[in-house]
C-alpha cells in the first residue's frame, strides 16, 4: 500500500498530532518533486560515539561522509539530500526522526562508524529495525546506540505516543518492508567497492530507526575499534569511495521509493 495513502487516513483520523508530522508538507508533495534522501551523521557535539585507538572521532568521520555524499548528489536534480546535522551539534534520537518526517523523506540512513562488540570486525554492514536483535553483535551496537540518549538526560518515553493509532501498524509493515529493501539494496550496491562485514545485513532495535512512516537503515561503514577501518575512514580519500559508492545506492533506492 502506498505510504501517502495511509498517510492521508492518518491525517484525517487526526493522525497528524500523533506522528508529529506535518500535513502540509505531505499534501504539498507531487511525483515532480525531487525524491528526498535524509543522512544522519551520528553523534555530535557533546557526544563523539565511538573513539578510534589512534584518536579518530565517529562524529567527525560520519559527518565528513554524509557531506560527501550529499555534495556528490548536488548535480542530481531529481534527489534532494538533507542532513539531521551539517555541524558538529548534538541531536537527541527522536529529534532525527522528526527531521526526516519534517523533510517528508523517502529514505532515511543513519550513518555511523561505530565500536564493535570485537576488536576483529571490521568492513561495512546495514541494519533495520527489529524488537528482537538478529544477534547479540547487533543487539550489543543497538544499546550503545540507545544508551546516548539517556546518558545525556533525552526521555525516549514519550515518542512511545506514536505508536498508538491502530492504522498506524499498516503504515509500519509497508516501511518495514521498504527498510528490509533498502538494507539488501545498500549491502548488494556497494559489494566489490568497499569491504563488508561478514553477514552484512542485521537487525535490531534501535531508537533512531523508529519512523513508522519513513523507511529507515543504519549503516556501519566500517568499526573505529579495528585498526584498520580506523585507517581508512580517517582518510579523506578512502571516505570519498564509501561515499561514492554509497551516494550511487542511495539515491537510486530513494527515487524508487518516491515512485514506488
Ligand atoms: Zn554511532
Amino acid at each position: 500500500m502506498d505510504r501517502r495513502f495511509v498517510l492521508s487516513l492518518l491525517l484525517g483520523a487526526g493522525g497528524a498530532a500523533l506522528i508529529g508530522r506535518p500535513a502540509r508538507a505531505q499534501t504539498a508533495k507531487r511525483r515532480a518533486d525531487p525524491a528526498v534522501l535524509v543522512l544522519d551523521p551520528g553523534h555530535g557535539g557533546h557526544d563523539p560515539g565511538a573513539i578510534g585507538g589512534s584518536g579518530t572521532y565517529e562524529k567527525d568521520v560520519v559527518l565528513a561522509i554524509c557531506r560527501s555524499i550529499k555534495q556528490q548528489l548536488s548535480g542530481t536534480r531529481s534527489i534532494k539530500v538533507v542532513l539531521t546535522r551539517s555541524e558538529d551539534e548534538f541531536l537527541s534520537l527522536p529529534r532525527r526522526v522528526e527531521i526526516a518526517h519534517e523533510a517528508d523523506a523517502d529514505l532515511f540512513v543513519s550513518i555511523h562508524a561505530d565500536a564493535a562488540p570485537t576488536l576483529a570486525a571490521r568492513g561495512l554492514s546495514a541494519y533495520t529495525r527489529s524488537e528482537r536483535a538478529s544477534d547479540s553483535f547487533a543487539g550489543a551496537l543497538a544499546q550503545r546506540e540507545n544508551a546516548v540518549d539517556s546518558l545525556y538526560g533525552v526521555d525516549l518515553r514519550g515518542t512511545d505516543k506514536m505508536t498508538a493509532a491502530i492504522l498506524l501498524d499498516l503504515a509500519k509493515r509497508h516501511s518495514h518492508g521498504a527498510s528490509l529493501t533498502a538494507k539488501q539494496r545498500i549491502v548488494s550496491g556497494v559489494r566489490g567497492k568497499v569491504m563488508l562485514l561478514e553477514n552484512p545485513m542485521r537487525s535490531a532495535n534501535f531508537a533512531v530507526l523508529r519512523s513508522t512512516m519513513v523507511p529507515s537503515v543504519l549503516v556501519e561503514t566500517g568499526f573505529l575499534t579495528n585498526p584498520k577501518d580506523e585507517a581508512l575512514l580517517a582518510e579523506p580519500r578512502s571516505r570519498a569511495v564509501i561515499a561514492k559508492s554509497l551516494a550511487d545506492e542511495l539515491a537510486a533506492i530513494a527515487l524508487e521509493f518516491q515512485r514506488a
